[in-house]
Parts: C-alpha cells; structure tokens; sequence
C-alpha cells in the first residue's frame, strides 16, 4: 500500500476512511487510482465489495487496491476524481477532515446502486448513475473536470441523438 505525507487511512464505522494530514489547498493532487481490469460481470461476484470496483468504460472497471478503495462516497465531496484517475481537492481542506468523493462522477450502468448516510445536508440518499443527478450537479462536475470519460461520451451520444 501506498503511504501519503498528504493523508492517512483510519478506522471508521463503514470500515475504513481516509483523512487529510495537513490542511490542503484546492487542486492538490492526492493520489492516482490504481488497481486490476476486470469486466462487469466480474464486478458481480464482489459482494460486500462491489463498491471497491470502479467503472471506467461502459464493460470495464478497477478493482481498486488499497488505499485507494478506502476514500468514501459524499453527497458533498472535498475531492474529485478526474478522468486520469487523479484525486484532486476540490475545496480547502482541514487537518483531520475526511477526504471524500462523489461515486457518481464514476457510475454509468443502471445497475448498482448504493445507500448514502453521509449526512450532509444535500445527501440524495440513494447513489446511482451520473445523468440521474440534477443537471446543475452534473455541470459542476464537469465545470470542475471530475466526471470519467466514458459517461461525458455517452452524454454527447444521447444529446447527439435527440437534437
Ligand atoms: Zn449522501
């Protein structure tokens, strides 16, 4: 595993999380996520762990190694996956605070789906695909350039397709 002078692993309720070591600046570049390909249909033998596999085209995901598995979903993310697979800060951050990211900027499969008890004011209780979310999310997203390639061609598809 990876060590970070940038964050470190903790135990938490859900199992694991991620903290900041130090205060952190917007766009600081916290790691790159990395892990095996495997196919869907081999995303359905996880289980417990399904939510360690990450969808990176419409038939392929990583199976995400450790640290990398252990950043947490939020409805309100201090952090933002770009499409190199680089986890950026999205906003300042405290020492100590959680380091989280939105799932849905990396989910496109109308298939899983996730309960959220992040508790933030704007949690939307359910996590699920991307072009799900309301449009003014979506475009904060890919204001900020965190949303996974695949989905933004999919989207320009479908809006190819409707005009
Ligand atoms: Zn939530």
């Amino acid at each position: 595993m990876i060590t970070s002078s940038l964050f470190r692993v903790e135990a938490s309720h859900q199992e694991r999380k991620i903290v900041a070591e130090k205060d952190l600046p917007a766009d600081t570049l916290l790691c790159r996520f990395w892990g095996p390909l495997i196919s869907y249909s081999d995303t359905k033998s996880l289980n417990q762990k399904e939510s360690y596999a990450l969808q990176v085209s419409p038939d392929t995901y990583r199976l995400l190694d450790p640290p990398y598995r252990y950043f947490n979903h939020s409805c309100e993310p201090n952090c933002g996956l770009n499409p190199a697979l680089d986890l950026i800060v999205i906003r300042p951050v405290k020492q100590g605070e959680e380091l989280c990211w939105d799932y849905s900027t990396s989910m496109l499969e109308r298939d899983w789906n996730m309960t959220c008890h992040c508790g933030k004011t704007l949690c939307r209780k359910v996590i699920g695909d991307f072009d799900r979310l309301p449009a003014p999310l979506q475009q904060f997203y890919i204001s900020l350039n965190c949303v996974q390639a695949f989905i933004l061609q999919a989207l320009s598809r479908k809006v190819q397709k409707a005009s």
